[in-house]
């Protein structure tokens, strides 16, 4: 990763803890109080021993790194019976005790409060709904211009990924903007200029928590690996920490991602940030849950993505946020991949290069397992997304494709895009076949039992590849492997689409063997869990 003057953003772990007692006794928090680059934040309002005495106590295990919390019960705070007195002379007590950070909202009066060598965070939360670009502005000039905050903290609920351009569009203004000229928009007079820490709940705002640091932001919130989250949608500080590498991530740190819906088990995060890790570039790579159209996203986020991932359901539409399109993403009609193609200028969006690394993927994978494909008889099951890419993928490289499929209608017209056949089950013992490639959903995870085909229908000794991956052996390999056929795990096509979008991104070779190896493991893992 690149330096800068800038410290690196911190990763604050929040306690969740019913007692001082508890957190002190944690050996997560312990071990991560004396970490650099983490800071443990102490939510006082979830305390049922908060006295002065247990305070202090808790104050001389984690202070320095302490960010002290005592939520308003108007914006999720635990304590409806304590005063704003009371909540500020325990705050006081923190800060007077060493901690780094005080977090006190902008609706609690501060009368008489000293925040001493700590850094006040000054707060709003807006936990149902989400806050437009001119509330969120409003909120940021109002603070600033008091001259008394370090950090401006505004937390607010989208409700679509739509709902969080407002924090993109200021965190993208404020970064861009000199800082001199802050100064005399927000007020003409000199005041203490802060920090904005933007930061959007639930899964729609999970690129606002991994990319706070690119922004200049002084720390993202995680949570522990033993518990739920303080905030919907944060992420564990070691996935913060391992998978992001957020600490290393600057305000020039190239970013990446993946469109899908859903998109919270999709391993192309790990997949892509072991292959930066691996070569040890810059670069992070983030998943977005988008519920709207690819090519408005891609309008909207455009300015800060070097490279995109497609997935479920976003193949087709977002090719019309292409501006260039690859030839045989054109034939297939679906993209995986966009290519920054050239960059943003004043006023200008970037343009993007669609590309599908699907089809190849399917073709290397295929032909790792039987050589050349030419001549080669392969019949693909399904007609959708994966179908397509793959039938297109192997007649390039003089396959003969047969289809077949549940609705013959599909596969008619995707046999009359690409040149195929269809046939019917009863065809199955008819027709020569080199390979049998799964391309529907059938026998993925939930649904572990289920198969495509039944063992007798698979004709013994051909090549058989599943392209689900989880589980990486379906019941379809298992029922071809009884048959006595080769078998190809769908997994290499995950791989192979992955690497040759990094390629493409980075210019460079892909870590081809550590990310298989990081995937095959997530796999495994997730198959014991
Ligand atoms: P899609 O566009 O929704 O198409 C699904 C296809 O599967 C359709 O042809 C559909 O038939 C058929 N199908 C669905 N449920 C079925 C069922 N219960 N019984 C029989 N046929 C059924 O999805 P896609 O994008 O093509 O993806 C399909 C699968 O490919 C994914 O689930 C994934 O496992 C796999 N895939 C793997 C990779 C990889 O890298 N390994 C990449 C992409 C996709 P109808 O036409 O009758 O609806």
């Amino acid at each position: 990763m690149q330096k800068t003057t800038k410290p690196p953003p911190a990763i604050c772990v929040a306690a969740h803890h019913k007692s001082v007692r508890e957190l002190m006794a944690d050996n997560e928090f312990r071990a991560l109080a004396n970490q650099p680059g983490f800071l443990i934040e102490l939510r006082l309002d979830f305390f049922n021993d908060l006295t002065d005495a247990s305070l202090s106590r808790a104050m001389d295990q984690f202070a320095p790194n302490a960010v002290a919390t005592f939520r308003h019960p108007a914006e999720g705070g635990m304590r409806k019976d304590v005063s704003d007195a009371e909540r500020l002379h325990f705050l006081q007590l923190a800060v007077n005790r060493g901690a780094s950070f005080v977090d006190i909202e902008a609706r609690t009066p501060r009368d008489g409060f000293n925040k001493r060598a700590a850094r006040l965070i000054v707060s709003h939360h807006e936990f149902s709904r989400p806050l437009s670009y001119d509330e969120l502005r409003g909120i940021w000039l109002k603070q600033s211009s008091q001259g008394v905050a370090d950090v401006i903290k505004v937390v607010s609920m989208p409700k679509s990924i739509l709902d969080t351009v407002p924090v993109l569009r200021l965190l993208d203004e404020l970064q861009n903007m000199p800082r001199a000229s802050q100064v005399e928009r927000i007020s003409g007079a000199k005041v203490n200029l802060p920090t904005p820490l933007f930061l959007c709940m639930g899964e729609f705002g999970a690129w606002t928590r991994i990319l706070a640091g690119r922004f200049g932001e002084p720390f993202t919130f995680a949570r522990s690996e033993n518990a739920p989250g303080t905030a919907p949608g944060q992420l564990t500080w070691r996935e913060m920490d391992e998978l992001y590498r957020f600490r290393a991530i600057t305000e020039t740190t190239p970013i990446y991602g993946v469109i899908g819906n859903p998109i919270a088990h999709s391993l192309s995060p790990l997949l892509h940030n072991t292959a930066f890790k691996e070569m040890q570039e810059d670069g992070v790579y983030v998943p977005f849950l988008v519920d709207c159209n690819p090519a408005e996203f891609v309008r909207a986020f455009g300015t800060i993505l070097k490279g995109l991932s497609v997935t479920i359901p976003h193949k087709e539409s977002a090719l019309a946020a292409c501006q260039h399109l690859d030839p045989s993403a054109k034939a297939i009609g679906a993209v995986n991949t966009l290519v920054r193609a050239s960059e943003s200028s004043a006023g200008l969006h970037p343009e993007w290069l669609g590309l599908n690394t699907d089809a190849p993927a399917a073709a290397d994978a295929l032909e790792s397992a039987l050589g050349s494909l030419s001549g080669k008889q392969i019949l693909i099951l399904g007609a959708g997304g994966a179908a397509r890419a793959i039938a297109f993928g192997v007649k390039e490289r003089g396959a003969t494709v047969m289809l077949l499929n549940r609705t013959r209608e599909r596969a008619q017209n995707l046999a009359r895009d690409v040149g195929a056949t269809v046939i019917a089950d009863s065809d199955l013992a008819k027709v020569k076949i080199d390979a049998i490639v799964n391309a529907t959903p059938v026998g993925m995870q939930p649904n572990v039992d289920a198969s495509p085909l039944e063992e007798s229908q698979i004709p013994p000794g051909v090549l058989v590849y599943d392209t689900v991956y989880n589980p990486q052996r379906t019941k379809l390999l298992e029922l071809a492997e009884k048959r006595g056929c080769r078998t190809l795990e769908g997994v290499s096509m995950f791989i192979g689409q992955g690497v040759r979008q990094f390629e493409r991104w980075t210019g460079k070779n892909a870590p081809r063997e550590a990310m298989e190896r990081a995937v095959l493991d997530e796999l495994k893992k997730r198959r014991s869990q």
